[in-house]
């Protein structure tokens, strides 16, 4: 038992603090990232972690929160100090139904909050993959997307309301169930997206919305990247506007179409994977325009109707990624974002970037948001062809800014793209980063070399 583990030990109820084990140190999705840290804690209540924290803060001792650990970042991989497990931190505080609201601590899982919201009629829209393991508080701090956040946007715009514990200690209420607040610096939209480095959270007060009463998806199959581009901006173009617009190139096609709930037309080097909602007339008429502008070079179309088609149209969807990595091992998935007119030149310089580099290159991702994981992939016991992917990973970034884009359009910086806010925004601009981080954390403990 290390010195820090006692000392937290008596400072928390009992079981509240443990050594660290794989669970609360490593990267769980294969990627050989393994932190280091002197205890876990996993507090309770808001009040425990306020009080973990000032004793890390009087003692200099770092602090990296955790959620689910499904970051693909790396941002919750600890360097030292203590990890802030905060899975105990679980109540639904309140639901309203009728009034669209919920206040949840960090500790909630995303797929709960999906599951109360659907059961009384509503939604939580940002749906990023990895639901039923990612927590509230991860999603806020990575400010994560997802398939439909092309219409609804990502997790900061349905959080009205955070509580965080901030240094040294103090607990701070910004906002709250009021939906609208202009007072003071929007302090809720920079906690939102922070990766741990400003402040815990531990709750907050979520939007909700009606459920919509029909959920309508198309797939359509090109032939190549040239013509899947151009009916995804036929679709830009003909004033529906989808819930979720995703594309995955040919390659991927390769990889994850075999297992696609019906067959794959032979020819197709590309799909598109959209969905349009809202009343049944407004989604079937909508779902009419969309079929005419897809259809028109498309080598075939797929509309599941039923929600068991449906259903199993979006758990594919989701195992794309596995799909992937289960052909060599290892895959690095990035998430860069580009306007959206230039998409195509992304997923075109992705394969080139690949061959380049002598790996296996390949991209899918949120269309209509510009969002590519373009990926790389290597055999993990094959040192070589890993630093191959990892250096195509850095012509990547470069052809991100040389597109207009951003580095990280979903993941985060975590630990995984270290130093790329520098290539990426001006040095008066990450200037401004450091003052933030100083005025929130002076002695720069929480989650240390992550972010800036
Ligand atoms: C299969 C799969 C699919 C995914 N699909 C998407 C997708 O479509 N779109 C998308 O945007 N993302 C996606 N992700 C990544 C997504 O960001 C995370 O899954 C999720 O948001 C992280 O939540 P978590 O609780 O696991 O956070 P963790 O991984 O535990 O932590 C992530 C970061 O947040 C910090 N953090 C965690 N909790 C708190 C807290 N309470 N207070 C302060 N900081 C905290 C950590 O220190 C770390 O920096 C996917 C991941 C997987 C594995």
């Amino acid at each position: 038992m290390t010195t820090i583990e006692r000392d937290l030990a008596a400072l928390l109820p009992a079981g509240a603090v443990a050594a660290p084990e794989d669970h609360h140190v490593a990267d769980l999705l294969g990627r050989a990232l393994r932190g280091r840290a002197d205890a876990v804690c996993f507090p309770a209540t808001t009040e425990e972690v306020a009080r973990v924290v000032a004793w890390c803060y009087e003692r200099d001792v770092p602090i990296t929160a955790r959620g689910g650990g499904t970051g693909l970042a790396g941002g919750a991989i600890p360097d030292g100090g203590v990890v802030l497990a905060l899975e105990r931190l679980d109540r639904v505080r309140s639901f309203e139904p009728l009034l669209w609201r919920m206040h949840v601590e960090a500790g909630v899982t995303t797929g709960t909050v999906h599951r109360l919201a659907r059961e009384n009629g509503l939604r939580f829209p940002p749906d990023p993959g990895a639901w039923e393991a990612s927590k509230i508080g991860g999603n806020i701090a990575c400010n994560a997307g997802g398939p439909h956040a092309f219409k609804y946007g990502v997790t900061g715009r349905w959080v009205t309301g955070i509580e965080a514990v901030v240094p040294p200690g103090e607990v701070v209420t910004i906002g709250g169930a009021v939906r609208k607040d202009v007072a003071g610096y929007d302090l809720r939209s920079l906690l939102v997206g922070s990766e741990g480095t400003l402040g815990i959270v531990t709750a907050a007060w979520l939007r909700l919305m009606p459920a919509p009463e029909a959920e309508l998806p198309l797939v359509a199959f090109l032939r190549d990247t040239a013509s899947g581009c151009a009916a995804l901006e036929a679709v830009l173009g003909s004033g529906v506007y989808p819930a979720a617009l995703e594309y995955l190139d040919g390659q991927t096609l390769d990889f994850a179409g075999p297992s696609f709930p019906v067959p794959v037309p032979a020819g197709a080097g590309f799909m598109v994977v959209a969905e349009v909602d809202g009343s049944r007339a407004e989604a079937e008429w909508a779902l009419r325009e969309l079929e005419e502008a897809l259809g028109g070079e498309a080598l075939g179309l797929y509309a599941p109707a039923t929600p068991a088609e449906i259903a199993e149209l979006w758990r594919w969807r989701g195992g794309v990624a596995f799909a992937i990595l289960a052909q060599k091992g290892g895959a690095i998935s990035e998430d860069i974002a580009v306007p959206v007119d230039r998409l195509r030149e992304a997923i075109d310089e992705t394969l080139a970037i690949g061959e380049r580099c002598g790996v296996v290159a390949l991209s899918f991702g949120h269309a209509g948001d510009g969002n590519l994981h373009s990926t790389f992939l290597f055999a993990p016991d094959d040192p070589d062809e890993t630093r191959r992917a990892r250096a195509a990973c850095e012509e990547l970034f470069d052809l991100a800014i040389r597109l207009d884009g951003t580095v990280t359009g979903e993941h985060g910086i975590g630990t995984l793209k270290a130093g790329q806010l520098a290539r990426q925004w001006a040095p008066a601009a990450v200037e401004l980063h450091r003052r933030i981080k100083d005025a929130f954390d002076p002695k720069g403990l929480l989650n240390p070399g992550k972010k800036i």
